[in-house]
């Protein structure tokens, strides 16, 4: 038989996703990936409709659909300290999940090395493998997911052409301050690096945090590739929609990889989500409002049962400490995937192990998410409390 090729040993499928189907063949609670149980803002939906009956349903301009480029560059520019050009300097793509494969296919050689900061969202190690590309993992050290700048100037000793920035931060909702951008940022114009953000949670973000895009740092715009989604910000993670904001030869790199590799984003979403884009300052406002309080409940209910979680900047996911577990007998030496598999079948909650983001031996961490309705979050809430009464 032909053999595969040698990068396919390098990575296993997404744990995220597989987590999923397990959930999904036990019927749990998926609180594993990441996506809302709600319906989308009933505007997207009814333009939707409308799109159905009137299109477009052929291709769009492969980089994205001009007024979807035209609001996206609108939304952008303010937060990016820079009159972003919709013309050439946006890319749709199918999702950030794409948009950050363009990114990595148009700055990195293979041999060349990505700094990634760990725990990190599993695609960026698979991004970096399918580059032939090379990971160096920096640290984000819990309970409070800081990191040692010295660690990260190695990296780009070492030689990493680009630095991965997910920000806000999947799995451990840390908002990078402005003080940690700004040496990140030095030492990214010192070694003349490029950095590839992951912003999709942007807007989910708790009080008194406040997102900054590393691209609007000074002289960081030059360098930055912006990556972000419609996903999280309008509930429509099956749309697959997403983009990249990044100088003009370097969008022109990244239009090439997407023209080859997915010919463009379905056009008929792209017409959708334009509306989505047009929503005034209060549908962010509330989303905001909305999960704020999402996690306040979840948040307090784990405290109620005793479960001891992180307090998330962003993001709706929290990371929840097992060691209580996995120091009783009957889970002695288990891995956390182990629990995880244990805990949706017999608890009937899925969650996604640490060990699939931590590129340290860390065993003792799960990841829950609380995108999910009041009444949902309530029974998980109820299963959990069982899980507890393990320790009592
Ligand atoms: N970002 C989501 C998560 O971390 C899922 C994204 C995906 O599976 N494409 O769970």
């Amino acid at each position: 038989m032909p053999q595969m090729s040698n990068r396919m040993q390098l990575f296993t499928d997404s744990v995220i996703r597989r987590m999923t189907r397990i959930s999904d063949a036990c019927g749990a609670i998926n609180l594993s990936q990441g996506y809302p149980d709600f319906p989308p803002p009933k505007a997207l939906t009814d333009t939707l409709k409308h799109i159905a009956d009137e299109g477009p349903h052929q291709y769009s301009v492969t980089y994205g659909a001009d007024n979807l480029r035209e609001a996206i560059a609108e939304k952008a520019s303010p937060v990016l300290h820079h009159a972003v050009s919709a013309e050439d300097e946006v890319l749709v793509t199918c999702g950030s999940t794409e948009a950050m494969m363009c990114a990595m296919m148009a700055v990195c050689n293979p041999g060349d090395k990505v700094a990634i900061f760990s725990p990190f969202y599993e695609n960026y190690m698979a991004d970096t493998i399918l580059c032939d590309a090379e990971p160096i993992f920096i640290p984000l050290v819990p309970p409070d997911y800081q990191f040692d700048i010295a660690l990260l100037e190695q990296a780009f000793q070492q030689g990493a052409k680009a630095l991965v920035l997910c920000n806000p931060s999947n799995p451990c909702g840390k908002v990078f301050s402005r003080a940690e951008l700004e040496a990140i940022a030095a030492l990214v114009i010192r070694y003349d690096a490029f950095v590839i953000t992951d912003e999709v949670y942007e807007h989910i973000i708790y009080e008194p945090n406040r997102h900054i895009a590393m691209a609007s740092l000074p002289d960081m715009w030059e360098r930055t590739i912006t990556c972000n989604s419609f996903s999280k910000t309008y509930s429509i993670t099956g749309w697959r929609l997403g983009y990249l904001i990044a100088p003009a030869d370097v969008t022109d790199a990244c239009r090439k990889v997407h023209d080859f590799l997915t010919v463009g984003a379905p056009a008929p979403l792209q017409e959708a989500v334009v509306t989505a884009l047009h929503f005034p300052e209060s549908y962010y406002k509330e989303l905001q409002q909305s999960y704020t309080e999402k996690r306040r409940y979840f948040l307090d209910g784990l405290d109620a049962i005793g479960i001891a979680h992180n307090i998330p900047q962003a993001t709706y996911y929290v990371m929840i400490d097992i060691s209580n577990w996995l120091a009783l007998p009957q889970f002695h030496g288990w891995t956390d995937l182990q629990f995880c598999e244990w805990m949706t079948k017999t608890i009937g909650v899925a969650a996604v192990p640490g060990s699939s983001f931590f590129r340290e031996p860390v065993n003792h961490l799960i990841r829950l998410h609380f995108a999910r309705e009041k009444d949902t979050l309530t029974e998980a809430l109820r299963r959990l409390k069982k899980m507890a009464a393990y320790l009592k």
